[in-house]
């Protein structure tokens, strides 16, 4: 075995954390400061040095990617399968562990996952059936509360309400909404966690063979975990684990959701004989950006404080980009990644990330427009897609009749004349004598409560469920979606529905087919039957490692999913007070430090190019907004900065020759020009933004009141100025 091997490529910090005798360990360090290749090499070191079966491994990542990466990375380094090593996210091993142990966990063999759109729908249903109105209790905000509770490990047993009658009500929606999930067998995001530490808790004999077996324990982005995360690591190691864990205060994102950036150093309280190792080199970045990421976060108090550097040249200035809108924005960064290709540059190494969804949709449709191949990570995931989530209602009620939230779903879609009043008794009844949904239906049946075109109603969806689900039994899985996806006449419903939108959701089902025929079912999962592997499948990755994943494309991605990545070219869009930092953030004052270490982040993730840009005015909910730059643009030090204002250019008197002319020549060969107000016999009324191309071939952008922004060929268009 060549020990040399794995240190090469590491420089003396690093090597002293991979190569340390078994302990616990915390690596603290910066970004791109090698942390994560860091754990990857320990783990080879492990087992090739240390000789520990990679069964007797356990390393937790942030995301679905990451762990896969790692798996990768690690057999590379070591050369040997990793088949038995246990290595995911903390939803993903938690949610394993549950279901090995169903029965331990107290929970039947079908479980399935919900998601937090059918946690809500759920709640909203709870509500109504206490007569709590919605407007005192917001079902998101009963979400957060019973999340939140959960996040803490604590159960409607360990809270006291005290006297206050909101917290109150609160408790007790939480204790409805539980009892709910078990009597349906659903479990939500927080609850896996809860439940995995619960397992720990109460079944001594089951944390004895882990401990047992899992003898080290890695943990990458540490500063991240939240109360129960850290707890079920406390737990599970016992007195005996070694655990390295390694992350940085400073890119610490998730508070808002929990997550408590004082777990790094209660770990070195609770944890003895921790050693602590930085790590100051910087590989990742030229030093421009690296410094300006330097200075940005140094603006943030109460900071563990490190120093970071890198032998780097300085590399290109960071640009900001003023932009005059949000199309204006997207149309810059689309033209300099068409640089960067025509340059010889990978659309792949080309990341977009901005601080909101809701922000992509502009950038699609400017990649779109150009025909560049782009692709999202998180956000608009597949798998959330809401014809998705039909398809999938229908699939978990058929493998699992008692799923209310799948029942919610889909009763009535598409609609089958089951009205609001019938299914206020089925809640009504399900509530009162603890039924799920569908033992509340079969029993108003029976009693002829339902009667009349109700009741044929109701039977009509019952019997075509267990119709599916006879009919499906013996069928190949993308057989059965298929199957599925006809005889419950969701695509006939979208079929029937006009317009570009019916035609991509139509698209998204058959996807859903190809997805189910290209399914591997996971190894370790074999025992629960392809289904349900399947159904968990698309409740937990919700889209990660998309089909597309082999084509060269523009990566899009929130802030948040960035974490962790790196790019040659990074473009941060949207940079604008209320935006970045979001609204919320500058509301509550206590926010603004995690927002700039976000921004500290995003920063980061860039290795040779950074573009910073932002919009004078951008419209939001249908309303154009006037916005100013983020307070993180004027923290950047000049010295590292290029500012570009392309728009400028044009109205300044002393520029305007060269750029305005040929555009005026378009104003004069159409008669339109930018800011007009114009119409169109078909999508009505709308002001125009830009246009390009001269004589016949010349377009104009129009963003029009109704239909949002298109490009239309002038020749063609008959747009009437207004
Ligand atoms: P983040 O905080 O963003 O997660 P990190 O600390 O985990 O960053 P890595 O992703 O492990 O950093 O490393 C950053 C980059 O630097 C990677 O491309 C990695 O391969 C490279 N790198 C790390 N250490 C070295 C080294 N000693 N020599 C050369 N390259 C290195
Ligand atoms: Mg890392």
């Amino acid at each position: 075995m060549d020990v040399s091997r794995l240190l090469d490529g590491l420089n003396d910090e690093q090597r002293e954390a991979v190569g340390a005798p078994l302990s616990n360990m915390l690596v603290l360090a910066g970004a791109g400061s090698g942390k994560t290749r860091v754990l990857t090499h320990r783990i080879a070191w492990l087992m090739q040095v240390e000789q520990q079966s990679p069964y007797s491994i356990l390393a937790v990542t942030f995301t679905n990617k990451a762990a896969a990466e790692m798996r990768e990375r690690v057999e590379k380094v070591a050369g040997s399968n990793m088949g038995r090593m246990w290595i995911g996210t903390f939803h993903g091993l938690a949610h394993r562990l549950l279901r090995t142990h169903f029965q331990d966990a107290n929970l039947p063999q079908s479980f399935q996952i919900i998601d937090s759109d059918d946690q809500l729908r759920l709640l909203k249903r709870i509500l109504k059936s206490l007569n709590l109105d919605e407007k005192q209790y917001p079902p998101r905000q009963a979400q957060g509360y019973i999340n939140g509770k959960k996040d803490q490990g604590l159960r409607p047993k360990h809270i006291d309400a005290g006297g206050f009658p909101i917290e109150q009500n609160l408790l007790n929606i939480y204790k409805v909404y539980q009892e709910s999930c078990d009597r349906a067998g659903l479990v939500d995001f927080a609850e896996i966690l809860l439940r995995a530490h619960e397992l720990w808790l109460n079944k001594p004999h089951l944390l004895a063979h882990y401990q047992e077996r899992f003898k080290h324990i890695l943990v990458d982005e540490f500063q991240d975990t939240n109360a129960i995360q850290y707890a079920w690591i406390r737990v599970l190691a016992g007195n005996s684990a070694n655990v390295m864990i390694v992350g940085d205060d400073d890119q610490s994102i998730y508070g808002w959701r929990g997550a408590q950036v004082e777990n790094l150093h209660k770990f070195l309280q609770d944890f003895p004989g921790s050693s602590t190792i930085r790590l100051e080199q910087n590989y990742r970045s030229s030093a421009n950006i690296l410094n300006a990421s330097n200075e940005l976060i140094a603006n943030n108090p109460d900071r563990l404080g490190k120093k970071l550097w890198t032998e780097d040249k300085d590399g290109e200035p960071i640009s900001i980009y003023c932009a005059f809108n949000e199309m204006d924005e997207a149309r810059y960064i689309v033209s300099r990644i068409q640089d960067w290709q025509e340059k010889g540059g990978a659309l792949t190494d080309c990341a977009i990330l901005y601080r909101s969804n809701a922000q992509s949709r502009v950038l699609e449709e400017a990649f779109l427009h150009k025909g560049m191949a782009y692709r999202i990570y998180g956000g608009l995931r597949f798998f959330e897609r809401q014809e998705i989530k039909d398809a999938m209602g229908y699939m978990r009620l058929i493998n699992n009749h008692n799923d209310d939230a799948a029942f919610e779903r889909i009763v009535n879609t598409p609609t089958r004349g089951i009205g609001d009043r019938t299914l206020d008794i089925m809640r009504t009844t399900a509530r009162q004598h603890q039924l799920t949904l569908w033992q509340a239906s079969l029993r108003l049946l029976e009693e002829k409560v339902l009667a009349g075109r109700a009741a044929n109603a109701v039977r009509g969806f019952m019997d075509l469920i267990v119709d599916l689900k006879v009919d499906t039994e013996a069928m190949q899985l993308f057989t059965m979606v298929d199957t599925v996806v006809n005889t419950s006449g969701l695509r006939s419903m979208y079929q029937a529905e006009k317009g570009e939108k019916a035609q991509s959701r139509i698209e998204n089902l058959n996807e859903l087919v190809t997805a189910a025929r290209s399914f591997e079912m996971p190894e370790e999962l074999e025992d629960m039957g392809e289904l349900n592997a399947f159904l968990s499948h698309a409740a937990l990755e919700a889209g990660e490692g998309q089909a597309d994943a082999f084509t060269d494309a523009v990566q899009l991605m929130t802030l948040h999913s960035a974490k962790g990545l790196e790019f040659p070219m990074v473009f941060m869009a949207g940079v604008e007070e209320g935006i970045f930092p979001s609204k919320m953030a500058l509301d509550e004052g206590d926010r603004l430090d995690e927002e700039r270490r976000l921004c500290y982040v995003g920063m980061t993730r860039a290795m040779e190019k950074l573009t910073i840009s932002y919009a004078e005015s951008r419209r939001i909910y249908g309303r154009e907004d006037y916005a100013s730059p983020s307070r993180f643009i004027g923290e950047i030090p000049a010295k590292y900065v290029e500012e570009i204002r392309l728009r400028a250019k044009v109205t300044t008197p002393t520029m305007s020759s060269k750029i305005s002319k040929p555009r005026a020549t378009i104003a004069q060969d159409t008669g339109f020009k930018i800011g007009q107000t114009v119409k169109h016999f078909k999508f009505g009324q709308g002001d125009i933004t830009s246009f390009e191309g001269m004589g016949d071939k010349a377009r104009v952008q129009v963003n029009f009141t109704d239909v949002g922004s298109k490009w239309l060929l002038v020749t063609l268009a008959k747009l009437e100025a207004c």
